[in-house]
């Protein structure tokens, strides 16, 4: 049974707090005696269950108050449970059935979400280090962040309907300041739980920390991730928060969720494609990756052409928004009028993406969360060796944003310097 105040979970007391629960029940067995309990968490933040019994299993994450990687020294809200959950249920209805796990029982007191049992899915940056080309992520990734980033915007929603969600989700300030403090600011600065691989890149981190035209420009991506409350974004969109097989792709753990630019979570994609680029090199067991790195560079090119097709599309049939209304364009027999706004959205979302990709890749090798694509690489000269070249692909990336016109130019770059 449920006790009222917030109680974390353990192995032991999942099935007497759980068992009365109708929709767990249901999809594990009806005597919670019999049910297997194991924790699977890896992540940074939160518990993470699997329940499994004659009937199946499904996957419960708990919310604790304070940051799991660190300690209850970071205390953290429950809150962010409530942010998942309405994120789920919105992203669900806005990318379809099947591209989230669907969500079967939320305790906002207990900040406990039940949830399908993704199987046999394995994180989709695992199977990348692996070195598995998974050949349906670049559409399904292309098509979630264009339905999702269109139908929870102005050009889609209607006004009152985006505003009321809008103050729904600003109250995830906690986990927005998160984003702000540890992908813009501190990669920048001696933060004190900022660490890079040392004394290997020691030269270059100084050498990026006094490069004046990078911080101002990261200041001023970080004014955009502020400021342009243009959507509802995932938040925390990078590979380790896809689940894959070889047919399906889902998304999972948008607890970041936030109105924030359409540029940040693609950028955010797109940046960990990059970062896995970067570090194939140093997953060479006798195997080539050379194969793998072109198989990446197809995923990017592929994820940001899906993207823009599909967003073309909902352009063009469900903008009933309150931006570039067709009263203006469309009704007066201005199809040119609509496809040049069109390109003109495409076009800052393109900038924009670039400079979000750039920070996010600095503060994935500097900051306070790196990702396994580096941290795999045991040996300190190798993963150097990876890291370097994505640190100064960052830099051209999000410094030069403006001078960069396409994924094959951007791609190349990624080549020419690693
Ligand atoms: P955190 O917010 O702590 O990062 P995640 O939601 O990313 O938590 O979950 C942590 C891990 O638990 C994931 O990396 C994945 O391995 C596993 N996991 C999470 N949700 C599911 C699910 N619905 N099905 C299967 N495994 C899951
Ligand atoms: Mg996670
Ligand atoms: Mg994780
Ligand atoms: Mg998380």
């Amino acid at each position: 049974m449920m006790t009222c105040r917030f109680e974390p979970l353990d192995i032991e007391t999942v099935g007497q707090r759980l068992g009365r629960i109708a929709a767990v029940a249901d999809r594990v067995g009806p005597i919670a005696s019999d049910w297997r309990v194991r924790e699977i968490g890896d992540g940074n933040l939160n518990l993470v269950f699997v329940v499994s019994g004659p009937v199946g299993s499904v996957v419960v994450k708990q919310a604790l108050p304070y940051v799991r990687l660190v300690g209850e020294s970071w205390p953290l809200p429950l809150k962010r449970s409530f942010f998942e959950y309405h994120a789920l249920i919105r992203q669900e209805r806005r990318a379809g059935a099947g591209t989230v796990p669907s969500v079967l029982h939320f305790d906002e007191r207990q900040a406990l979400l039940v949830m399908e049992f993704l199987s046999p899915h394995v994180i989709l940056r695992r199977a990348l280090i692996d070195g598995r080309q998974l050949p349906r992520i670049g559409r399904d990734l292309g098509l979630f962040t264009a339905r999702t980033l269109f139908r929870g915007s102005d050009f889609s929603m209607p006004a009152r309907e985006r505003k009321t969600d809008l103050a729904l989700f600003a109250d995830n300030a906690e986990l927005c300041d998160i984003t702000e403090s540890l992908v813009f600011t501190d990669p920048y600065f001696d933060a004190a739980l900022n660490r890079h691989t040392t004394p290997e890149l020691d030269g270059l981190v100084r050498e990026l920390r006094a490069d004046r035209d990078l911080k101002i420009e990261a200041q001023r991506l970080k004014q955009l991730f502020t400021a342009k409350a243009e959507t509802l974004l995932h938040g925390d969109l990078h590979t380790g928060s896809v689940m894959v097989t070889e047919g399906d792709t889902r998304v999972i753990d948008p607890e970041f969720a936030v109105y924030g630019p359409i540029a940040f979570d693609i950028g955010m994609l797109l940046a960990n494609f990059w970062m896995s680029f970067f570090a194939q090199p140093g997953h060479e067991t006798g195997d080539d990756r050379e194969a793998m790195r072109a198989y990446l560079l197809g995923v990017i090119d592929e994820i940001w052409a899906t993207f823009r097709e599909e967003f073309a599309r909902l352009w063009h049939s469900e903008r009933h928004g309150i931006l570039y209304p067709r009263s203006l364009f469309e009704d007066q027999g201005d199809s040119l009028g609509s496809e040049q706004a069109l390109n003109g959205v495409l076009a800052d979302i393109w900038v924009d993406l670039l400079g979000f990709a750039g920070v996010e890749i600095h503060r994935r090798i500097l900051g306070l969360a790196h990702n396994a694509d580096f941290e795999t690489i045991a040996d300190p000269a190798r993963r150097a060796s990876c890291e370097r070249p994505a640190l100064r692909f960052g830099r051209q990336i999000a410094v030069g944003r403006n001078r960069l016109h396409s994924i094959d130019e951007v791609n190349a770059l990624a080549v020419l310097i690693s």
